[in-house]
């Protein structure tokens, strides 16, 4: 069971957003479906991104896309423009948000993750926002959390160049199993992309306290 606590918003939080690949990143896509749909994680991404930067915008938060290119930008680019920037306005003041789509071996791993860094910090109190907040919003077919309680939280630690490399406090969602059909195709309807928008929108607007 998640503890209860009390959430104190951070109003001055500049928020990043990371959309990984690139359009020449290799696998990073799902099957081609039957019907000739197919998910591209990087194209997928992007259109997230964008969307949650214009809804965010909307509610006058600072946000900024890290990767406004189509191609790949490597990990060690991704971090040097996201540090940049913590270092301008503080990297206690500064979230990045690096949004992906998960991909199992065999395609029948379903749902939704969110990772930090090893270790404790407030990187995992801004995860357990983002956690909850997508438990709420995932229609009940999709609602398949997936969560690592082992350290008392929901997020998974895991040791990802963006998380390991970044100066300021960053998460990172994986968002359903793109090389699982249900939730490929979940994620591809206009009703999926609005709940993945909304996961995104809607934690940061806590976190922010707006
Ligand atoms: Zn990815």
């Amino acid at each position: 069971m998640l503890k209860k606590r009390v959430y104190i918003p951070h109003f001055m939080m500049k928020i990043l957003i990371d959309n990984g690949h690139g359009e020449n990143t290799a696998g990073k896509r799902s099957p081609r479906w039957a019907d000739g749909s197919q998910l591209f994680e990087w194209k997928y991404t992007r259109e997230i991104a964008k969307r949650v930067e214009e809804e965010l915008k909307k509610h006058g938060v600072d946000v900024e896309r890290i990767v406004p290119e189509d191609t790949d930008i490597s990990i060690t680019e991704r971090c040097r423009r996201a540090n940049q920037i913590a270092a301008r306005v503080g990297k206690q003041n500064c979230l990045l948000v690096s949004i992906h789509n998960n991909a199992s071996q065999n395609g029948k791993a379903r749902g939704w993750e969110v990772h930090t860094y090893l270790g404790q910090s407030k990187s995992d109190e801004y995860a357990t926002v983002f956690w909850e907040t997508a438990k709420e919003f995932l229609p009940v077919g999709a609602n398949k959390m997936r969560s690592d309680w082992s350290d008392g939280d929901p997020d998974w630690d895991s040791n990802f160049g963006i998380l390991r490399g970044t100066t300021c406090w960053a998460l990172l969602t994986e968002n359903l199993f793109m090389d699982n059909e249900e939730d490929c195709r979940f994620l591809l309807s206009p009703e999926g992309k609005s709940v993945i928008v909304d996961i995104h929108v809607k934690a940061i607007l806590k976190i922010v306290g707006k």
